[in-house]
């Protein structure tokens, strides 16, 4: 509390220059929250709504996946009032540095525990990550984001709850979106890029057939490749998946071998520049997703 007083005089002395003061606060005294990747630096800007500072360690553009951190960033996760990730291997190099980092440190998969399924035998990763793509998931997170914020800032608890409350309304209607849009298909598989969607396949009921792995840039094997061809035919599938970050060579290779089309699917592993900058959110892609599904599935 003493700290947060010195800074406020410090702000009105130094008329509010807004540079860090170091520690794990800001100058004027607000919460400096640092997410690892997209989505949770959206829950955590949507639910601090002013009152804390938030950043994304994930340039945009970028694939957050085996991120590397730059000196300055560390210095960032270190002094961080919270560090918001995800943890089990996604990304390595900020769970790394988490363990130096001084606030409060919030690993989201580690906390949804008996929520998620047991992880699919034979992957790399000790489970799969991709828990952001589920809205029900992606809501519990919400809720553990809100109580994170509200820990280190208790003063403004009501109005993160708050934040937390209309976010989480938005999230359900996306799911019963979800749930009515994606009941009655002509298909229920789905060929992805990367294997981003198995939990959204599973909230669903689809069946997700991945070209890559859990991490976008493993490649498949030929034999994968013609065994998926193969399968894609069997299926009738017409539509194979590529990714907003990631190279559609694959996905075009296998869709021209099955004789069938590519459409866009986004994993929301992180927006585009371009993707921020027209407003697109969490909910919007998501929209644009289910969209994409439906037709790709033949749903009514
Ligand atoms: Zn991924």
């Amino acid at each position: 509390m003493r700290h947060v007083v010195v800074a406020l005089v410090a702000v009105v002395v130094a008329g509010a220059c807004g540079t860090s003061g170091g520690g794990t606060g800001t100058a004027d005294g607000r919460p400096r929250v640092v997410a690892s990747f997209y989505p949770l630096f959206e829950a955590a800007t949507r639910i601090a709504g002013g009152h804390a500072v938030v950043s994304n360690l994930t340039p945009a553009g970028s694939e957050p996946h085996d991120l590397e951190l730059t000196t300055r960033q560390v210095d960032h996760i270190e002094d961080a009032s919270v560090l918001l990730f995800l943890g089990r291997g996604f990304q390595p190099a900020i769970e790394k540095a988490a363990a130096r980092a001084k606030g409060a440190k919030v690993d989201v998969l580690g906390e949804l525990g008996s929520l998620l399924p047991a992880p699919a035998a034979g992957t790399q990763l000790t489970i799969d990550p991709h828990v952001w793509l589920d809205p029900r998931l992606f809501t519990a997170i919400v809720g553990r984001v809100a109580g994170a914020l509200a820990g280190a800032d208790p003063a403004n608890r009501a109005s993160y709850e708050a934040n937390a409350g209309a976010y989480m309304r938005e999230l359900d209607d996306l799911d019963s979106a979800f749930a009515q849009g994606l009941r009655s298909c002509d298909r229920r598989v789905m060929v992805t890029s990367h294997a981003a969607f198995a939990y959204l396949a599973a909230r669903y009921g689809l069946t997700q057939e991945a070209v890559a792995g859990l991490a976008p840039e493993s490649e498949p094997s030929p034999q994968r490749l013609a065994s998926l061809a193969a399968k894609v035919r069997a299926e009738g599938t017409t539509t194979i998946f590529s990714e907003t970050l990631v190279s559609p060579k694959v996905a075009r290779a296998l869709a021209r071998e099955a004789g069938v089309t590519t459409a866009v699917l986004d994993p929301l592993e992180g927006l585009s520049g371009a993707d921020a900058k027209a407003g697109k959110t969490y909910v919007s892609v998501m929209r644009q997703n289910l969209a994409t599904i439906r037709t790709a599935l033949g749903c009514r």
